[in-house]
């Protein structure tokens, strides 16, 4: 006949040494969660997706930084260089120059270069821009809608929960990996 296996006493100590225990492999869990949280935070960053912005405003007013890491940017490749360019001048423009007073941008950050007859070139200024979107309202409106907004990594702290991202009515804001920190709109085009 089989023996009857051995009863485990059940002592104050083995109690304490198996809670001691699972207490451990619980603490390990959570650490590499911990562990694999951060290094999934660390290896992306925020940025926008130009395909899905409004031109809502809220980029300019929900940074947590005094002056906002969403920048417009221009995209050369799809610009039109347009004489009337509908992200620089203002609805009713008395003249096609650059007197403030023929601006959209309320800060001046958009710089209006001649070319040649009949074409004009567009740069940003960023440490003006506060990217209100104004422009790339205009632009996509009646334009080529080469202006757009981006995170500027080097201004961006990366936060854990972007106060932006919470705020952005069209969820364009999108973790996207370090290595490749920008979305340019030429390169992703909606399928
Ligand atoms: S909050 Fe969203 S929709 Fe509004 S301007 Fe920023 S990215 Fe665009
Ligand atoms: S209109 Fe707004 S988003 Fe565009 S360049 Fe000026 S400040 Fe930046
Ligand atoms: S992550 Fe923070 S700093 Fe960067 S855009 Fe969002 S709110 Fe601004």
């Amino acid at each position: 006949m089989d023996k009857p296996k051995k009863e485990t006493k059940i002592t104050r100590r083995s109690v304490l040494r198996d809670g001691v225990r699972s207490f451990f492999v619980l603490s390990m869990g959570g650490a590499s969660g911990y562990l694999v949280s951060r290094v999934q935070a660390e290896d992306y960053v925020w940025q926008i997706d130009p395909h899905k912005c409004i031109s809502c405003g809220n980029c300019a007013s929900h940074c947590v930084l005094e002056e906002s890491a969403s920048k417009c940017v221009q995209s050369y490749p799809m610009c039109g260089y347009c004489k009337l360019c509908t992200g620089f001048f203002n609805a009713a423009p008395s003249a096609l120059d650059t007197g403030a007073e023929n601006q959209l941008c309320p800060t001046g950050a958009i710089i209006r270069t001649f070319v040649e007859d009949p074409y004009f070139d567009y740069t940003i200024d960023e440490s003006l821009c506060i990217g209100c979107a104004k422009c790339v309202k205009w632009c996509e409106a009646f334009g080529n809608a080469s202006l757009y907004l981006q995170v500027r990594h080097d201004r961006c702290l990366n936060c854990n929960e972007c106060s932006i991202a919470l705020a952005c009515p069209a969820d364009a804001f999108v973790r996207v990996p370090k290595s490749k920190p920008y979305r340019l709109k030429i390169e992703n085009k909606p399928e």
